[in-house]
């Protein structure tokens, strides 16, 4: 039997030590990325971050398959850098003097949708993709650099092939 180790992850989202129980050595006060905070546990329930998962039974070779969480499995709160990352791209949709101002809306609203795995998630996608077209490339080359980390698989698939 396996089990789950907890994470030491920077406000900004850079995973510092995906295994932080079991080799706490790795483990920084601030991120040596951004110099931001780091935290082991959900602000808004005290639940540690899921972390790696260890299993006497599978070695995984090339080393470890982490991936940031997004949302805290046990209250279901976006994390800080999940927050952080939303209110970067929606504040970058607000400044896009291309669009018309429904249009800046309708893509901070899309923002919310494709971060998530839902049945909205693929017209929220398309309907982004759209907006991105009337931006240009070098927009959109900025939202996914924000949003590469949080977005939903099947928005990243249909927004960004
Ligand atoms: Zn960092
Ligand atoms: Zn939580």
């Amino acid at each position: 039997m396996g089990y789950f180790d907890f994470a030491q992850i920077c406000l900004n989202g850079h995973v510092v030590n995906d295994s932080a129980g079991t080799y706490p050595q790795y483990n920084e006060n601030f991120c040596t990325e951004c110099g931001a905070e780091t935290i082991t546990k959900c602000p808004s329930c005290n639940t540690h971050i899921r972390g790696d998962y260890h299993s006497d039974a599978v070695v995984i070779i090339g080393g470890s398959r982490y991936k940031l969480p997004k949302f805290c499995h046990n209250c279901g709160q976006p994390y800080p850098w999940t927050k952080m990352k939303i209110e970067a791209a929606q504040e970058l949709a607000s400044e896009i003097n291309e669009l018309t101002d429904d249009e800046r809306e309708l893509l901070a609203k899309s923002i919310d949708e494709i971060i998530k795995d839902t049945p909205k998630t693929t017209v929220a996608a398309t309907r982004f993709k759209k907006l991105l077209a009337k931006v240009g490339a070098p927009i959109a080359e900025s939202f996914r650099e924000i949003l590469v980390d949080i977005i939903s698989e099947t928005a990243k698939k249909s927004i960004w092939g």
